[in-house]
């Protein structure tokens, strides 16, 4: 009995030799939940406001700016799922009309998704109230067309999250979102992904930047190569320096909430205007502004 049992622990020693590297990158930790009030459009991230999305010690909140992107969001979904996390993308509405194939994979996949204008303009305070509504406007509509032949639970991704490109928000505009019950979304802490540094330089700066706090918001762009080379690495640090991962997702109702709002930003394509009407394209003057802090 003995030799046969020795004999089976060899044969499962060299099986499990014989698998891919998947024990190495099974999940060492499941992805939190935080559920975030938009009700009235309350506006969180420490970097620029009082309120922080209530993730707890040592709890981080990736997020991705700017994509959907052909060339670097699927590799950054594939790294997310490998690890177990669950992240928020802030997506820009061209980039959603241009690749809406993506959107519902982002979908799929579990993660939040909020959005990040139409064509990312760098401070909507240069623009007309009326265009930078549109601009607005415009990214939770392609989005919401993009999932609008996704399955019912993957459509409800979309949460009432709206982050300002450049972090560049304006007293007008968030009351405005405030009325639609659209939370904004800032961050805690960046890791100046959109430089032209090295993806070892962007890691340094997260994990120093994520020190220094302690818990928050991670902001990184899904668009830029140096994120998607360094994430699998930054997420493991982290996960060896005792920190978890938090996915930002609506408070329960919220969704409704916002649909349910005068003149509402979500829930306003409806399943039939699909094939009827594409999103206006945005005629707007450019930005004045040189590059910002944070894109
Ligand atoms: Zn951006």
């Amino acid at each position: 009995m003995k030799s046969v049992l020795a004999a089976l622990g060899i044969l499962a020693a060299l099986f499990c030799a014989s698998l891919p590297a998947r024990a190495e990158t099974a999940c060492p930790a499941e992805t939190s939940v935080v559920a975030v009030p938009a009700k009235g459009g309350p506006a969180y991230g420490g970097m620029q406001y009082a309120r922080s999305a209530g993730l707890g010690p040592k709890e981080v909140a990736l997020t991705f700016d700017d994509g959907p992107n052909p060339e670097t969001t699927p590799a950054i979904l594939d790294i997310l799922d490998r690890h177990c996390v669950k992240a928020t993308f802030f997506m820009v509405g061209i980039h959603a009309q241009k690749h809406p194939e993506i959107v519902r994979e982002v979908a799929a996949r579990g993660h939040t998704i909020g959005t990040h204008t139409w064509s990312h303009p760098n401070n909507l305070r240069h623009f007309s109230l009326e265009s930078a509504r549109r601009q607005i406007r415009q990214g939770f509509a392609a989005v919401e067309l993009a999932l609008a032949t996704a399955p019912e639970e993957d459509r409800d991704r979309l949460a009432p999250f709206f982050r300002f490109p450049g972090l560049n928000d304006s007293k007008p505009l968030m009351a405005w979102l405030g009325e639609r019950n659209i939370a904004t979304l800032s961050c805690e802490f960046g890791a100046d992904d959109w430089r032209s540094i090295s993806a070892a330089q962007v890691r340094t700066r997260a994990l120093r930047n994520i020190a220094s706090v302690g818990r928050g918001i991670l902001i990184l762009h899904d668009t830029k190569p140096r994120t998607a080379e360094m994430l699998s690495s930054l997420i493991a640090a982290l996960r060896a320096d005792g920190y978890s991962f938090a996915q930002l997702v609506p408070e329960e109702g919220a969704r409704e909430l916002a649909a349910a709002s005068r003149d509402p930003l979500i829930g306003a394509v409806r399943r039939v205007d699909i094939r009827d009407e594409e999103p206006e394209t945005a005629v707007l003057k450019p930005s004045l502004e040189p590059a910002t802090a944070l894109q």
